[in-house]
């Protein structure tokens, strides 16, 4: 593609888009977000710090779940898993899941401690000496690629970097916007990565990370503003355009739509208890018989009745 503007048909939210650059061995992925956070984020009343960090959370398993091969519909089960934990942090546990194109998240946190902390406190004000896991289970060839990486650096995608630097050594840049106001939150996300051997990444030998191709890919995906990850009036599609339009060929193709998903069910959780050992399920239940299991996610408590 060389001469015309990439078609900005599709504006809008809660979408993904793929791209590729192969003459610089480089892939990307970009995000929007809005009513997906607004729904997931209604679950607690969470301060606005905490919103503004699960957002920003959130934006991040959607770019990394996007590295996932499947779409919506097609039975891919992989799933990316997000957490951040901390030993006495403000913020106690962070978690945040994909599977395709479904997200759901929540934060457990200190509310009093929050408080004292005052509007915009840092990530190291939020979780003190805490760290990062990445978990990419990939369904079908049952493999698991696990990371875990201090919560060093300004902000939550400045330690998703460092997790593809350091445990996938794969040269990795990814920028996150998130603006809330009255009309609810927004959100984007640009991730690239380098890749020696291209999208499909055959093994990555001899990666340098000063590889000229991926500075010359970083410098201008890094010239991405805020504003711009979180004006809806620019489509996915004109951000690549808008970054990447010298380059000799970009291709392009949409990704996964977003929604909020949750596996809570009565059924899911009665199959859960049902391999418990009898006389642990007889002391799981409450006076009336019940057994109550609150999913954190979706903040709803399902009456499990066993036979
Ligand atoms: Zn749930």
């Amino acid at each position: 593609m060389t001469a015309a503007p990439l078609a900005d048909g599709e504006t809008g939210f809660d979408r993904t888009l793929r791209f590729a650059l192969p003459d610089l061995n480089a892939r990307g992925r970009i995000v929007r977000l809005g009513p997906v956070l607004d729904e997931i984020l209604a679950a607690h009343a969470y301060p606005a710090a905490i919103r503004h960090l699960l957002a920003e959370a959130l934006t991040l398993t959607a770019l990394l779940g996007a590295l996932l091969k499947g779409g919506n519909e097609d039975g891919d089960d992989s799933q990316l898993t997000m957490q951040a934990q901390t030993e006495a942090g403000v913020v106690e546990w962070l978690v945040c899941d994909y599977r395709g194109g479904e997200l759901r998240g929540y934060v457990r946190h200190d509310p009093e401690r929050l408080a004292a902390l005052g509007a915009n406190p840092t990530l190291f004000a939020l979780f003190g000496r805490g760290y990062l896991g990445i978990t990419f289970d990939i369904a079908g060839a049952g493999k698991r690629y696990q990371g875990i990486v201090p919560l060093e650096g300004e902000t939550l995608a400045a330690a998703c970097e460092s997790y593809f630097q350091q445990s996938e050594q794969v040269p990795t840049l990814i920028r996150v916007g998130v603006r809330s106001g009255p009309g609810g939150c927004i959100a984007g996300g640009l991730l690239l990565q380098h890749l020696a051997e291209g999208e499909e990444g055959r093994e990555r030998l001899h990666v340098r990370l000063d590889h000229p191709q991926w500075e010359h890919v970083a410098a201008l995906g890094g010239s991405i503003a805020h504003d711009e990850l979180v004006d809806p009036a620019l489509g996915l599609e004109s951000i690549v355009w808008r970054l990447f339009h010298e380059e000799p060929e970009i291709r392009v193709e949409p990704g996964p739509a977003l929604m909020r998903g949750c596996r809570c069910s009565i059924a899911h959780y009665r199959d859960i208890i049902a391999r418990f050992p009898p006389a642990e399920r007889e002391a799981m239940r409450g006076d009336d018989g019940v057994i109550a299991v609150d999913c954190a996610f979706c903040s709803k408590v399902f009456p499990i009745v066993l036979e």
